[in-house]
C-alpha cells in the first residue's frame, strides 16, 4: 500500500508567504522551493509563489 510519508521537498515545513515578493502562498498547491545555507551552515527552505519569483530571487542574490 502506498504511503504519503515522503514529500519531494520541504517535508514538515510550512510556508506562509513567498520569500521574494511576500505574497501569501496557498497550502494546497505546489510552489518552487530552494534551500539556502545560513552563516552557521544551517540549511533553510525558501518557498516562492511561482517560477518568476524563484528565478528573480536567485538572480538578485548570486
Ligand atoms: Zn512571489
Amino acid at each position: 500500500m502506498p504511503t504519503r510519508d515522503t514529500e519531494p521537498t520541504g517535508t514538515g515545513v510550512a510556508f506562509d508567504e513567498c520569500a521574494h515578493c511576500g505574497r501569501e502562498l496557498e497550502r494546497e498547491t505546489w510552489q518552487p522551493v530552494r534551500t539556502v545555507e545560513d552563516d552557521d551552515g544551517t540549511l533553510s527552505f525558501l518557498a516562492f509563489c511561482d517560477d518568476d519569483c524563484h528565478d528573480a530571487y536567485g538572480a538578485a542574490s548570486d
